[in-house]
């Protein structure tokens, strides 16, 4: 077992590095000063930043979320779509182009703002899974929800102090409830709701505990370099997560316990107990009894302050949204990008470098020319699509708790996932009010991930909206209205996203393979990698964490 100290001793590198990096940043760019945000700014933020804000009251019939219908069309056709295209040499110079504006995107422009970044961004917003939307004056997510608190010494504590991050979040420090049976219980993670094996609970809770005791602490962390960390998380990966807490517990799980996990391992992984890596389900559940953060509209609300931020150092114009990057040719000494603008005109830019942020079965389509063992890893990875509902309420509801987990009559067929999840639909939800305190009104985002492969299919079916619709329609007035104690006529709409590819999974087996360090290494040394998919973990910190374990080497082509 290591000692805490001794981690934070190595993490403080990172930290260290952050701060010297900016340090030699703002010595070459001293001319350089941070401005007041502008109106035009402040336009700019509202017509392209991650929360929109625009959207009238009225109801809407079509999915919110990622719209693949132009990647699809151009991407994966994409010799024939260039035949027809007018082509030109590049007529724009670049330090840094970054290719996928999600948080990831965001995270390596902000550390590289002194060089002037351009950002290509298909979507017609920024902040890729982690957007949210605005009623009434409440903000909410219609993607990704929330962050753990970053420990002293991880860059997020560097990215939280530089952004003042702390202050458009809230802390949840006690445990969300469950509900089973159509009853919340506080203590559910205690044993309350299924006393008869308590000792399971116990043996469970005793192994987080030791987990997370901060002078022994050895949970598997993801993303980190430092050797003990890849250790533990090589370790911790030989199981998945079903089989390691079974074997905790001594044998079976009981069936509330059980139906949670799974339930939880759906709605944060899109995947199965029984398929998820232990190192990635335990990095999550021992960071979850620490407090987690929120911001009002989720994750965008981190994404709109990184822009923010952004704006008063970097030209609007560098960011380029509605713009499909469609090939990156890596030179011997510079990086061509080609890409589509939002007139559908071609563009090239020539940079000095570029950094990959956007998925990378997108990456290999753009990208000629990749190693075989990099294909091989991209093919290995999976991903699960999602989708989100916000229900709009027109009353001022009790605050009480951030996160219910729906878990029913406590029994899910672990043997089909896929029915099982059909039948719950939603296995949580989220309120707009815990972070909005005032809110005179309420939003409740639920979660209904598609834990199972194949599930694209069906939800690119023309009559997709509306079954699904009506499935959460059916869910709210069984299970959520009776739990929550508002009526069916305080309800003013149900806005629904749906997100294709939105995670990668992070399956058993992954983390002792070479396919991690296989999909992060750089493409001739000059174009670089930094998604979620970069370690197959689906979090806001995994971006966040590699811009700062690969800034010294994309420094390298920038001073
Ligand atoms: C419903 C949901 C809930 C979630 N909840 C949480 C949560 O609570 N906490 C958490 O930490 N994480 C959560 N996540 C995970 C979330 O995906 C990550 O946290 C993070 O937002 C991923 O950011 P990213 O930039 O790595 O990837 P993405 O968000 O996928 O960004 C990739 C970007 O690349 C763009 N792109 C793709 N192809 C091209 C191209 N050819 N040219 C230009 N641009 C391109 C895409 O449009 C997109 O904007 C959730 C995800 C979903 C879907």
């Amino acid at each position: 077992m290591k000692r805490w100290q001794d981690i934070l001793t190595r993490r403080d590198f990172l930290n260290v590095s952050i701060s010297s990096g900016l340090t030699i940043l703002l010595a070459n760019c001293s001319g350089l000063l941070r401005r007041p945000t502008s109106q035009s700014d402040n336009e700019f933020l509202k017509n392209y930043g991650p929360i929109d804000r625009t959207l009238s009251d009225s109801s809407t019939q079509f999915f919110y979320g990622d719209n693949n219908a132009r990647p699809h069309g151009v991407l994966w056709n994409l010799p024939k779509y260039m035949e027809g295209k007018k082509q030109e040499g590049p007529t724009e110079n670049a330090n840094i182009v970054i290719i996928g504006g999600g948080m990831s995107g965001l995270f390596t422009a902000y550390q590289f703002k002194k060089f002037n970044p351009i950002l290509i961004e298909q979507a017609p917003r920024l902040g890729g899974n982690a957007k949210g939307q605005s009623w009434n004056g409440i903000d909410y997510s219609i993607g990704a929800a929330y962050l753990d608190s970053p420990h002293e010494g991880q860059p997020m504590y560097q990215y939280f102090k530089e952004l003042d991050l702390r202050d458009v979040l809230v802390e949840r420090i006690d445990p969300d409830p469950v509900e089973s049976n159509g009853k919340l219980y506080y203590k559910f993670w205690k044993g309350e709701a299924e006393p008869e094996a308590i000792d399971k609970y116990k043996k469970m809770s005793n192994f987080f505990t030791k987990l997370n005791k901060e002078e022994e602490r050895a949970f598997p962390f993801i993303p980190s370099l430092d050797p003990d960390d890849l250790a533990s998380v090589k370790y911790y990966d030989q199981w998945h997560l079903h089989g390691l807490l079974s074997k905790i517990a001594g044998g079976k799980l009981p069936p509330k316990l059980e139906t949670a996990l799974e339930h939880y391992c759906w709605s944060t992984y899109a995947c199965s107990s029984q398929e998820l890596s232990a190192s990635a389900g335990l990095n999550f559940l021992a960071q979850e009894v620490a407090p987690i953060l929120i911001g009002a509209g989720g994750n965008a609300k981190v994404g709109e302050k990184i822009l923010e931020a952004l704006v008063k150092e970097v030209p609007t114009t560098n960011f380029r949204c509605n713009s499909l990057a469609m090939h990156v040719d890596v030179k011997t000494d510079h990086v061509i990008v080609t890409y589509e603008d939002a007139k559908k005109k071609l563009r090239r830019i020539k940079t000095k470098t570029a950094v990959i942020c956007c998925p990378k079965f997108v990456a290999k389509k753009i990208i000629p020319g990749l190693e075989e063992d990099r294909l091989a890893a991209i093919n290995k990875l999976r991903y699960r699509s999602y989708m989100t509902a916000n229900l709009l309420i027109k009353k001022k509801m009790e605050r009480r708790s951030y996160d219910i987990f729906l878990t029913g009559k406590g029994k899910t067929n672990m043997g089909n996932v896929q029915a099982a999840q059909e039948k719950i639909n939603a296995t949580d939800f989220v309120m707009a009010n815990f972070a909005q305190i005032d809110a005179s009104a309420n939003v409740l985002t639920f979660y209904r991930a598609f834990p199972f492969d194949g599930a694209r299919s069906e939800l690119y079916r023309p009559d997709s909206f509306s079954h699904y619709k009506k499935k959460f329609e059916e869910q709210i007035a069984r299970d959520i209205i009776p739990l929550m104690g508002f009526e069916q006529k305080d309800i003013v709409d149900l806005r629904l996203a749906l997100w294709g590819h939105a995670l990668p999974l992070a399956e058993k087996g992954i983390y002792r393979s070479n396919t991690i360090p296989t999909l992060r290494k750089p493409f001739r040394n000059r174009l670089f990698f930094i998604e979620q998919d970069n370690w197959a973990y689906p979090s806001t910190q995994t971006g966040a964490t590699d811009v700062a374990l690969m800034r010294n080497d994309i420094l390298k082509f920038l001073t």
